[in-house]
C-alpha cells in the first residue's frame, strides 16, 4: 500500500500562485506550495517497508516467528510512515493592517525528526521569527512549517535552511530568522557518545541577516 505525502493529493502550485492572491483578506496556500521548496517528496511503502523491517530483524539475529516480535516489522513500517507524514495544514496570512514593523518571534517550538544519516532521531527547539511587511502569518503556523519540514528524513542544516526559505518565499517579510537547537541521538548514543550536546544551526535573511540592530535583537530573544 502507498500511503502518499499530502502534496500527492492536491495539485503543485507554482510558487508565484501565493503571490497572485496577496490583495485577498485571509489569504490561505495549500500545503501544496510547500513542496516547491521541499526535497524530496515521496512515499512510504508500507508493504516493502515491512518486508525490509523483516530482513533487517534476521539480519540482525532476532527470531521473528516469536510471539512477541511476530508483529514488530509491520509496528516499525507503521512507525516509519508516522513519522515522515506531516500534516498538511494551510498557510493563511493576513493583510498587516496595523504596519507591525517589529520582529515576530516563535521561541522554543518543540520538534523532532529523523537524521538521513542513521534513521536515529534528532530532537530539539526551533526559534523562528520574520520581520513583517504587507503580510502576517498565522501563528501556529510557524510551529506547523517546523513540523512539517522535520517529518521528513533530514540534516540539521537543510531543516533549519528550509524553514527560513519558505517563510521568505511565501511571506516576502522584510527578513526571517530560524535557529534550531538539537540533540542527535546518534552522537548521544552510538559513535562519540556525547549525551546533552546540543548542535546549533541558524538561518537569516533580509534584514534579520543584513540590519546589525535587527539581528543582534533576534539573536538574544533566540539565545533567551
Ligand atoms: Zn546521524
Amino acid at each position: 500500500m502507498l500511503i502518499p505525502f499530502a502534496s500527492d493529493a492536491t495539485p503543485v502550485l507554482p510558487g508565484k500562485e501565493f503571490a497572485g492572491r496577496v490583495a485577498k483578506r485571509g489569504v490561505t496556500t495549500s500545503i501544496a506550495s510547500l513542496h516547491a521548496v521541499s526535497t524530496d517528496p515521496g512515499f512510504v511503502d508500507l508493504d516493502a517497508a515491512e518486508r525490509a523491517a523483516g530482513d533487517l530483524l534476521e539480519a540482525l539475529g532476532a527470531d521473528t516467528s516469536s510471539e512477541s516480535l511476530e508483529d514488530t516489522p509491520r509496528r516499525i513500517a507503521a512507525m516509519y510512515a508516522e513519522l515522515l507524514s506531516p500534516a498538511p495544514f494551510d498557510a493563511t496570512t493576513f493583510p498587516n493592517d496595523g504596519g507591525y514593523d517589529e520582529l515576530v518571534v516563535a521561541r522554543e517550538i518543540p520538534f523532532h525528526s529523523l537524521c538521513e544519516h542513521h534513521l536515529l532521531p534528532f530532537v530539539g527547539v526551533a526559534h523562528v521569527a520574520y520581520l513583517p511587511k504587507d503580510r502576517i502569518l498565522g501563528l501556529s503556523k510557524l510551529a506547523r512549517v517546523v513540523d512539517y519540514f522535520a517529518r521528513s528524513l533530514q540534516v540539521q542544516e537543510r531543516l533549519t535552511t528550509q524553514v527560513a526559505d519558505w517563510l521568505q518565499r511565501e511571506l516576502e517579510p522584510k527578513g526571517v530568522g530560524v535557529v534550531i537547537e538539537a540533540e542527535h541521538m546518534c552522537m548521544s548514543l552510538r559513535g562519540i557518545q556525547k549525551p546533552g550536546a546540543k548542535t546549533v544551526t541558524s538561518a537569516l535573511r533580509g534584514l534579520v541577516r543584513d540590519d546589525g540592530r535587527t539581528r543582534q535583537e533576534f539573536l538574544a530573544l533566540a539565545a533567551a
